[in-house]
C-alpha cells in the first residue's frame, strides 16, 4: 500500500512559538494511526494542517501524492484558491470534540447538507446514502430529530455519519470522545472501530489507550511540537522504553 499522507519537515508557528517543529511522517493508505501526547503538544494543530485549516510556515503535506493547500512552481509554493482548497478539503472528513452539528437542521439534513450543496449530488441518491449511514451508526430511527434531542454520544455518531457522507479518503478525529459522559464513550468508539480498515485512512487523536491498542496500526507520541516516539502500536505502548511516553501513559491509564 502507498502512503496516503506524507509530512515533510512541516513547521507551524503561532506568534513566534514553534508549535510543529519540522514534522516528517508517512501514514500508509487505509491504516489507522493514533496520536497521543500531553495537552498543548500540537496534536490538534497537526490534524488541522492535514486539511489546511492551518497554513504551514514550512514544509509540505501531500495526500495521495497531491500537495495540500499549495501548488508548486519551481521551488516556490503558492496557496491554492479558496475554491480549490474547499474541493481538496472535501476529500477529508473531520470529527471534532464538540460535535458541531447544525442546531437548526434535523439529523438527516445535517448529513445531506454538504453532499447536496457542495458536491451537488443527486437528491435521491444523497438521501439513500444518508439513511444507510444512519443505519451504520445505529440511528436509523432518529432522522427527523433535532440535534439537541440526542445524547452527546448520538450527536457524535451523527457527526461521523455526516463526515462519511462526503466519501472521504481520510478521516480525522480530534478527541472524539473527550466531551462525552463516560457511559457514552463506548458507543462512539464502537462506530469508529467498525470503520477502521474499511479502506479509509484514519488519524485519531485520543487518550483512550485501550481503544488505541484495539484499532491502531501505528501510534505517534507527540511532545512540544515533535514526534518523540512512533511505530507499530505494540512497539510504542508496550516497549515504552521512552521515559516520556511511559510517564504519559501512567497519567492516562
Ligand atoms: P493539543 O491538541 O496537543 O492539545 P494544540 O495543537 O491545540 O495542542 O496546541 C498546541 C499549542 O499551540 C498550544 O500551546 C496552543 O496554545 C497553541 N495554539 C494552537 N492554536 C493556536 C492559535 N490559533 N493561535 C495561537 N496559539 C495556538
Ligand atoms: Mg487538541
Amino acid at each position: 500500500m502507498g502512503e496516503a499522507i506524507e509530512f515533510r519537515k512541516v513547521t507551524k508557528r503561532f506568534s513566534g512559538n514553534t508549535i510543529l517543529d519540522e514534522i516528517s511522517l508517512d501514514i500508509p493508505a487505509g491504516s489507522v494511526t493514533v496520536i497521543l501526547g500531553p495537552s498543548g503538544s500540537g496534536k490538534s494543530t497537526l490534524l488541522r494542517c492535514i486539511n489546511h485549516l492551518e497554513k504551514l510556515d514550512g514544509g509540505t503535506i501531500r495526500i495521495g501524492g497531491e500537495l495540500v493547500g499549495y501548488r508548486q512552481k519551481g521551488n516556490a509554493l503558492y496557496e491554492l484558491s479558496s475554491g480549490k482548497i474547499a474541493a481538496q478539503r472535501s476529500r477529508t472528513g473531520m470529527v471534532f470534540q464538540q460535535f458541531n452539528l447544525f442546531p437548526h437542521r434535523t439529523v438527516l439534513q445535517n448529513i445531506t447538507d454538504a453532499p447536496l450543496r457542495v458536491k451537488k449530488q443527486n437528491r435521491q441518491q444523497v438521501l439513500t446514502k444518508a439513511r444507510a449511514l444512519l443505519q451504520q451508526v445505529g440511528l436509523a430511527s432518529r432522522e427527523d430529530d433535532w440535534p439537541q434531542q440526542l445524547s452527546g454520544g448520538q450527536q457524535q455518531r451523527v457527526a461521523i455519519a455526516r463526515a462519511l457522507a462526503m466519501d472521504p479518503e481520510v478521516m480525522l478525529f480530534d478527541e472524539p470522545t473527550s466531551a462525552l459522559d463516560p457511559e457514552l464513550v463506548g458507543e462512539v468508539l464502537q462506530v469508529i472501530k467498525k470503520l477502521a480498515h474499511s479502506g479509509i485512512t484514519m488519524v485519531i487523536v485520543t487518550h483512550e489507550i485501550g481503544f488505541a491498542r484495539e484499532v491502531a496500526d501505528n501510534v505517534i507520541f507527540m511532545e512540544g511540537g515533535k514526534i518523540v516516539a512512533s511505530g507499530p502500536v505494540k512497539a510504542v505502548l508496550d516497549e515504552a522504553e521512552n521515559v516520556r511516553v511511559r510517564n504519559f501513559l501512567s497519567t492516562v491509564l
